[in-house]
């Protein structure tokens, strides 16, 4: 086997632990990023869960923004699950804020409601069947440009897609034992 991917987790808030944890586990190294000295030499990067208004203000604070920004532009492979998918997207119907926009994808934060909002539910992910998909308060893809593709649905509704080195997930694959949705993203990665 290939040496082993160093994969940068966004930390600045939310679900980055579950991500390092889960990255651990398939034999990937994990690296907490707090600052922009943490990305060097990183092969891709997790923009975790949580909740995406404080992580793009805390991203800008620390001085990770543009970094990042330009890291995406110039072909890291990133993977965006929940929050981190709204950090991608080009649009975000329900927010007048846009963070990295470099997914030519379309986002609802917040879709299936605030209150009754979190679910469980198995489906197809990419050439997999019967992945867990955890939501929590998650948004869902209404549009999405000609070079995406849409690698899950769930109720009539993209749940996941893939734009070259880009990968979003609106469900949390870090919080299940399943882990061929990371495997996906390290394959990714490699490529
Ligand atoms: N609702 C959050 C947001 O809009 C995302 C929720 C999550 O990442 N679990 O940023």
């Amino acid at each position: 086997m290939s040496r082993a991917l160093t994969v940068g987790v966004l930390a600045v808030q939310g679900a980055f632990a579950e991500h390092c944890a889960a990255l651990r586990r398939v034999g990937a190294k994990a690296r907490e990023i707090r600052g922009p000295r943490e990305l060097d030499g990183i092969d891709a990067l997790i923009l975790p869960g949580g909740e995406s208004t404080a992580q793009g203000r805390l991203m800008r604070e620390l001085g990770l923004f543009e970094p990042i920004s330009k890291m995406i532009a110039d072909g890291l492979p990133v993977f965006g699950t929940c929050a981190g998918m709204i950090l991608l997207a080009k649009n975000i119907e329900n927010d007048e804020r846009r963070h990295f926009a470099a997914m030519d994808i379309t986002v609802r934060r917040n879709g299936y409601g605030r209150q009754l909002a979190s679910f469980v539910t198995r489906g197809r992910f990419a050439q997999y069947e019967d992945v867990e998909m955890v939501f929590i308060r998650a948004p869902y893809i209404t549009a999405a440009g000609p070079k995406v593709e849409i690698l899950a649905e769930t109720g009539g509704r993209a749940v996941a897609a893939r734009e070259g080195r880009m990968l979003a997930a609106a469900f949390h694959p870090e919080m299940t034992r399943d882990l061929r949705v990371l495997e996906y993203f390290l394959s990714m990665a490699r490529a």
